[in-house]
């Protein structure tokens, strides 16, 4: 058993309501369950201002699967909302950034743990002190 942190976000097609049943999916996924989520955050666009507001949250999961099929599950949760990857930081229905893996520390290819760019993001570390305001950083 792992415990991992999920960041979502929205700001396209109703972003609570995205985030909201991305919520529920993620409580769904095969061998996870969903312990915590914090509540929804309201945030201005990173990067590329010219676009709405994101909503934004963190879930914490309990799962026995290994790290990058998570990210496979998450990819596939962030398809079945209608995500299309344009540009960097551009406006998404859903995006769905593995933060934390137990204490995994990883560089490959497809996934890299912690996320890269958590420790810079208050629409991330808000969310997360929430609900784990204990938690280190590995
Ligand atoms: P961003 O979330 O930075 O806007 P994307 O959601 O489009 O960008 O993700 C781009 C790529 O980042 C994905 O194809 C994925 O393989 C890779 N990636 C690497 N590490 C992670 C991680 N910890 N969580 C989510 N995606 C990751
Ligand atoms: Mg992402």
């Amino acid at each position: 058993m792992t415990v991992a942190f999920v960041g979502l976000g929205s700001n396209l097609d109703n972003p609570v309501r995205q985030v909201e049943s991305a919520l529920g999916e993620l409580d769904t996924l095969p061998q996870t369950r969903l312990l915590k989520r914090s509540s929804l955050y309201r945030t201005a666009p990173v990067g590329y201002a010219d676009q709405p507001d994101f909503i934004n949250a963190v879930a914490q999961l309990e799962t026995e699967l290994a790290a990058e099929r998570l990210l496979e599950e998450l990819q596939a949760i962030e398809s079945r909302h209608g995500r299309v990857r344009t540009f960097p930081n551009a406006p998404r229905t859903l995006d769905l950034d593995l933060l934390l893996f137990g204490e995994v520390v990883l560089r490959s290819e497809r996934l890299t743990l912690p996320h890269p760019r958590m420790h810079e993001r208050s629409f991330v570390l808000d969310p997360l002190r929430e609900i784990a305001p204990d938690l280190k950083i590995p």
